[in-house]
């Protein structure tokens, strides 16, 4: 049973855009999330959270830089809980342009 479990997480490991992560982000922000900017605090890089990689798992989402493939943004849930860790982050701009 776990070992089947560990295969279907796995599996369930997706990569994909940063607009699949819009749901978990959405709770946090009261806008558009997916053209949010982010600059990643590893190399830099500045894009909105739409066009970075989200990896959906069954546990969580990881949101990494397209750039250096840091992890920008981890949100975790457990029983109702999100829990946002955006230590590689360096900021969010919102707005302009
Ligand atoms: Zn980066």
């Amino acid at each position: 049973m776990a070992d089947d479990q560990r295969t279907d997480d796995e599996q369930h490991d997706t990569k994909r855009d940063g607009n699949a992560a819009a749901g978990d982000l959405g709770m946090l922000f009261p806008f558009e999330v997916t053209t949010m900017r982010v600059t990643c605090d590893g190399c830099g890089a500045e894009g909105v959270v739409g066009e970075t990689m989200a990896y959906i798992t069954a546990i969580g989402t990881v949101i990494r830089c397209p750039s250096c493939n840091a992890v920008l943004i981890r949100v975790m849930q457990a029983r109702g809980v999100y829990r946002y860790d955006m230590r590689g982050v360096r900021h969010f701009a919102v707005g302009g342009r």
